[in-house]
C-alpha cells in the first residue's frame, strides 16, 4: 500500500493525479486520458452521480 502511494506521488506522471471532483468524494486518481480532461475517480460512479446532480440542477423551475 505505502509503495503505491510513492509510486502515485513520485512517478513522473505526478502531474496528472488529481482530486476527484465529487463534492462528497476524497479520492485521488491517475488522469491518463488522452485529454487530461478526466474530473472523477470513477465515471462509473462518481461522474455518473455529479452528471446527474447537474442534470437535475440545470432543471430546476
Ligand atoms: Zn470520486
Amino acid at each position: 500500500m505505502a509503495e503505491s502511494l510513492v509510486g502515485l506521488v513520485t512517478n513522473d506522471k505526478f502531474e496528472f493525479v488529481r482530486q476527484c471532483e465529487a463534492h462528497d468524494c476524497v479520492l485521488l486518481f491517475h488522469d491518463l486520458s488522452k485529454s487530461h480532461l478526466r474530473r472523477w475517480c470513477s465515471m462509473a460512479t462518481c461522474g455518473n452521480r455529479m452528471k446527474v446532480a447537474a442534470f437535475r440542477s440545470r432543471n430546476k423551475p
